[in-house]
């Protein structure tokens, strides 16, 4: 059972309106494009899993795009199952090719064309995420369970090759199609071995507890990258064509290059606001940011856009929209 589901990360809806919202030719632009590119790779081989571990029974908790802080430290799991028995850590890997495993001197990487692309170990990165994870539920009073991972290659082709010891790589390196038959075939063991009582109070709990602390995973873009503020460029997109300039006229935003009319354009243009500058925004930044001359104009605007709050007297709050539902 989902109970808490995937949506497009934080970090890359930031990039991809920020790539909008630059000039063609702007410095930055190459790397922009580089890491919006990866990111949607791996968003991509996060739904794959999604896609697999659905089909498990309700009798696995499904929790996706876990992320939560201990001491000052943020910890991002691609999905948890957690069943009467355990708790599974998935991380999900896109990486294409020949991957090779060394266990002994803990390292991964790639050969292309005769030069090697180094990883970081992921076996280690996901040790890290289990202690934290045991830490957590420890300092909660939840502990009881034990916790088991596994390393999904989301893509089939992605070959992988162990150099020495291959047991402990084979344990716990899969790929996304399998992770429901690995996760299942460990829990039944658990099941028929008796070690462990069930415990539905605790799972029920452990659930309850990471979904209370579960916060966005995000990152200041713009000093990431290092882009000024002033490099935004202001306006309305068309959604048709994609022109940035859309004109106010009687109601609707019209396209001057296409001719294509919308009444909805400038919630795009909010968000986009709420994603790179900020989630207030006052009349006057919002008549600058969307073109538009008169303040009443803007005043209604932000009355009628669901999107919008009043927030105080002179800002208003742009909600942010989340795809992602919750089921209990
Ligand atoms: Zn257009």
């Amino acid at each position: 059972m989902i109970i808490r589901y995937r949506k497009k990360p934080l970090s890359l809806q930031k990039i991809d309106s920020l790539i909008a919202r630059l000039p063609e030719g702007h410095p930055k632009m190459a790397m922009l494009r580089k890491q919006a590119a990866m990111d949607q790779k791996g968003f991509n081989g996060e739904r794959k899993l999604d896609y697999h571990i659905e089909s498990l029974s309700d009798d696995y908790s499904i929790l996706n795009d876990v992320c939560f802080s201990l001491y000052g430290k943020k910890t991002q799991i691609d999905s948890l199952i957690i069943s009467v028995q355990a708790i599974f850590i998935i991380e999900v890997k896109s990486y294409e090719g020949v991957i090779t495993f060394d266990p002994e001197l803990r390292q991964c990487y790639r050969v292309m064309e005769g030069e090697a692309e180094r990883f970081k170990y992921p076996i280690t990165q996901v040790e890290a995420i289990q202690s934290t994870l045991l830490r957590l539920l420890q300092l909660a009073g939840l502990s009881g369970l034990p916790i088991y991972y596994f390393i999904a290659f989301s893509e089939r082709s992605t070959l992988v090759k162990v150099k020495g010891e291959e047991e402990s790589v084979k344990k716990v390196v899969t790929y996304v199609e399998d992770v429901p038959f690995q996760v299942m075939n460990i829990n039944e063991k658990l099941i028929e071995q008796k070690s462990l009582q069930q415990n539905n109070q605790l799972r029920n709990k452990i659930v309850q507890y990471i979904m209370q602390h579960c916060e966005d995973f995000d990152k200041d873009i713009l000093r990431e990258f290092d882009i000024k503020k002033d490099d935004i460029l202001t306006g309305v997109h068309c959604s048709e064509c994609h022109h940035l300039g859309m004109v106010r006229k009687i109601g609707n935003w019209c396209c001057p290059n296409c001719d294509a009319v919308s009444k909805t354009a400038h919630l795009k243009s909010l968000q986009d606001y709420a994603l790179l500058i900020g989630s207030t925004i006052t009349n006057v930044q919002c008549s600058h940011f969307l073109h538009i001359q008169s303040r009443h104009t803007t005043k209604y605007i932000l009355q009628q856009s669901p999107t919008i709050k009043k927030h105080s007297r002179v800002l208003w709050k742009i909600k942010h929209p989340s795809n992602r539902t919750f089921r209990k």
